[in-house]
Formats: structure tokens, C-alpha cells, sequence
């Protein structure tokens, strides 16, 4: 498992990097919550979300190890991340991404002058891809979530809520793969384990709360939330055991309940966010954590929407 020191270490090798995101906070969305709330901003970081900071640490380490060359499987922010960093630091990258991909995603992975390769349509043919180019070619293969620098490059957001916020009662975190929230746990429980952590799924994805109930890693169908940065079917081999080790908590949210929160951040703090951050935002707003008049930090893991589907959401979620 990874620890404290390997955060830290992580923080340092970013900071050149990745921005450090502000705190935002709003009187409506606190009072509506019940909660003092403090919205840990990453869809203000660079490229639209947090991944930035593990695709970081990992494409830094691989370059100081020689690599010239890197690939990642991911249409969306994991993919943009990649081949930003890959960029900034002059070695080429690869991304693979699903045959369906939208356009919007493929010009944005283009903008920083990565190249696609198009395979299948799931995740489970598009990462053995990526890792087989990479063997081929002599080049280092960037997990999503399953990897140790990762998982401590996304663990940064912790350590800089911890210089932030004080007095904090609990973070509430969205579940993906897992990268996210086992980096955070580890930087939270080893210098604070008194501020909880929770963790959320959408209930169309909840492999990571069916894994905790089994005590087991359980795989689920694919899904089709609108927290599209929490597909992924199972949380990792590596990030099972943070969450099995230090999670305090983890609640459920409904599509409708995402469609909700997401509209009513929009509306009062004007901040574009997404679903798969709104979750942390309907956790509070639902009543789902059993907090009251306590200084919660959400973790607003990312901004990036295709603008068609904001309209969706709001006309679904106000009718
Ligand atoms: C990837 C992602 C997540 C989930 O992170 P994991 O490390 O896979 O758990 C949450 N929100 C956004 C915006 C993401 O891009």
C-alpha cells in the first residue's frame, strides 16, 4: 500500500505542474445542505480535473526513468491528462480510446497534440491495448487509478485540503476506480484519522459499495449513469485494500439526485460541474451522510461536459 511519504513525495514532483485549486464555498449551498460546505474546486485545475495530478507523477517518474514514450486507454479526463503532461514534458503519447468516442473528446486529446487509436467500445478492450503498444514500442503504460504513483499523485488534493480548510468534520469523495479516494484516505487517515471520509457512488454504479459489502472485489455490469467518470465495473486490486482499511463511509446517489445538485450548483454558484462531482453535492443535499452543522469539504473532482448534455440536465432535473 502506498503511504504518507509517497504523497508527499508526489506533491513535490507535481508542483510545477498542477495548480493548487482554490476552496469555494456558497451561503445557499450550505444552508440548503445543513452543513458548512467547502467545495475543493478541481474543475478549476489544469485540463478540467484532478487526473492531471497522478498522470503527472507517473509520466514524471517514467521520464526520469528514460521513457520517451507513453499510452493511456480513456476518452475522457485520464486521456486529456495524459497527453497534456506528455506534451508539457516533450515525449509523445498514444491514447486509446472507444470507437464511439464523441468528437469533442477527440479534438481535445488532439489539442495537446496526442494520438488516437480507436479500439472496441469497452474499457476491457481498450486498456490491454494501450498496455500491448506501449510493450511494443518501448514505452510506459499510465494506469487510470490502479497504479501506486497515481493513486499518490491524486492524493495531493488531500494534503492541500489539509493546509486549507481547518476543523474539518468530514470529505466526501466520489468512487470511480478508486485512485482518487485511496490517495485522499491515505494522506487524511495518516495525519488526521479523526475527519472522516466518505465516500459516493451513483446506485448505478455501486461496485465499490458491493465490494465493501462482500468484502471482496465484485465486478458489476456496464452501466449508464450520467457520472460518467465512475463507470469503471470494479474498484482496483491496489485501491481495494486503502478503501477496506480507512473508508469511514460510503451512500448511494440516484440519477435524479446527480441531475438535481448539479442544477442547483450551476444556478448558485455558477460553477460548471461534473455529474460525477455533483455526486458529492447531492450526498449532503439528500441527507445521506447524517451530518448536521458541520464543515464538510466536497471534493469537485472535475468540469468537463459536452455543453449539449448541461441543457439535458437542467430542463430533466427542473421538471
Ligand atoms: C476519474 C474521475 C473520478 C473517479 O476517480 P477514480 O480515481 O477512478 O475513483 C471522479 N470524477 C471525475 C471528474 C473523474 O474524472
Amino acid at each position: 500500500m502506498i503511504s504518507l511519504k509517497d504523497v508527499e513525495d508526489a506533491r513535490k514532483r507535481i508542483s510545477e505542474i498542477a495548480h493548487v485549486t482554490p476552496i469555494l464555498q456558497s451561503e445557499q449551498l450550505s444552508k440548503l445542505c445543513g452543513n458548512q460546505l467547502f467545495l475543493k474546486s478541481e474543475h478549476l485545475q489544469k485540463t478540467g480535473s484532478f487526473k492531471i495530478r497522478g498522470a503527472s507523477n507517473k509520466v514524471i517518474q517514467a521520464i526520469e526513468n528514460g521513457g520517451k514514450y507513453v499510452t493511456a486507454a480513456s476518452s475522457g479526463n485520464h486521456g486529456q491528462a495524459v497527453a497534456y503532461v506528455a506534451n508539457k514534458y516533450g515525449v509523445s503519447a498514444t491514447i486509446v480510446v472507444p470507437e464511439n468516442v464523441s468528437k469533442c473528446k477527440i479534438n481535445a486529446i488532439q489539442a495537446y497534440n496526442g494520438k488516437i487509436e480507436m479500439c472496441g467500445t469497452t474499457s476491457a478492450e481498450r486498456l490491454p491495448r494501450a498496455q500491448e503498444i506501449a510493450d511494443q514500442e518501448n514505452g510506459v503504460f499510465i494506469p487510470p487509478y490502479d497504479d501506486p504513483l497515481v493513486m499518490a499523485g491524486q492524493g495531493t488534493v488531500g494534503l492541500e485540503i489539509l493546509d486549507q480548510v481547518e476543523q474539518i468534520d468530514a470529505i466526501i469523495v466520489p468512487i470511480g476506480g478508486g485512485g482518487l479516494i485511496s490517495g485522499i484516505l491515505t494522506a487524511i487517515k495518516e495525519t488526521n484519522p479523526k475527519i472522516k471520509v466518505i465516500g459516493v457512488e451513483p446506485e448505478l454504479a455501486n461496485d465499490t459499495y458491493l465490494s465493501l459489502q462482500n468484502k471482496e472485489i465484485t465486478a458489476i455490469g456496464a452501466t449508464t449513469t450520467i457520472a460518467d467518470g465512475l463507470r469503471s465495473n470494479q474498484p482496483g486490486d491496489l485501491t481495494f485494500p486503502v478503501m477496506m482499511k480507512y473508508l469511514d463511509d460510503l451512500v448511494l446517489v440516484s440519477e435524479d439526485e446527480i441531475r438535481q445538485a448539479f442544477s442547483f450548483v450551476m444556478e448558485r454558484t455558477k460553477q460548471l460541474i461534473e455529474p460525477s462531482s455533483a455526486t458529492t453535492i447531492a450526498a449532503t443535499m439528500f441527507n445521506k451522510i447524517n451530518m448536521k452543522d458541520k464543515n464538510i469539504v466536497s471534493v469537485i473532482s472535475g468540469g468537463n461536459v459536452d455543453l449539449d448534455k448541461v441543457h439535458q440536465m437542467i430542463v430533466s432535473a427542473t421538471e
